[in-house]
């Protein structure tokens, strides 16, 4: 049995969409990043690194590696969710907190738990839940979103 735990911020900008759990979600700015910014994918994906003993995600991932350019963080966190199994371990269970001021993302959460199984990590061994930072910090200004993220591995049965 193995836990782990990720934490990942990006900031807000003009003119990037808003990437969340693989959504694009309506906002006047989006997370600015080498991929697609989505800082709940790295949270997770950092989660199941952490959990592996593998490092973290940049030395899987270097943002100054080309390919990785743009990509969705949905692939990086798909490539990670393999490696977990290939480890011989499955998903138990993550669970997440997003904080972010705006916009509202709590009625996005179902679409995140169903857009995280193009990754292979079936709806119900996921929690993701959202909260505000009562305008406190980069969070409560609306300069960036913040993603905590923790997950459970158990040894796969098979
Ligand atoms: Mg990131």
């Amino acid at each position: 049995m193995r836990i782990g735990i990720g934490y990942d911020s990006h900031r807000l900008v003009e003119g990037r969409k808003l990437i969340l759990g693989g959504v694009d979600i309506p906002h006047e700015k989006g997370l600015l990043g080498h991929s697609d910014g989505d800082a709940l994918c790295h949270a997770v994906t950092d989660a199941l690194i952490g959990a592996l003993g593998e490092g973290d995600i940049g030395k899987h991932f270097p943002d100054t590696d080309p390919q990785w350019k743009g990509v969705s963080s949905i692939l990086l966190l798909k490539h990670i969710a393999e490696r977990v199994k290939e480890r011989g371990f499955e998903i138990a269970w993550i669970d997440s907190i997003i904080i972010a001021e705006r916009p509202k993302i709590g009625p996005h959460i179902d679409s995140m738990k169903h857009a995280l199984s193009a990754a292979g990590i079936p709806p119900a061994c996921v929690s993701i839940k959202a909260k505000t930072n009562e305008g406190m910090g980069f969070a409560g200004r609306g300069e960036g979103i913040a993603v905590h993220a923790v997950c459970l591995l158990v040894q796969s049965s098979l």
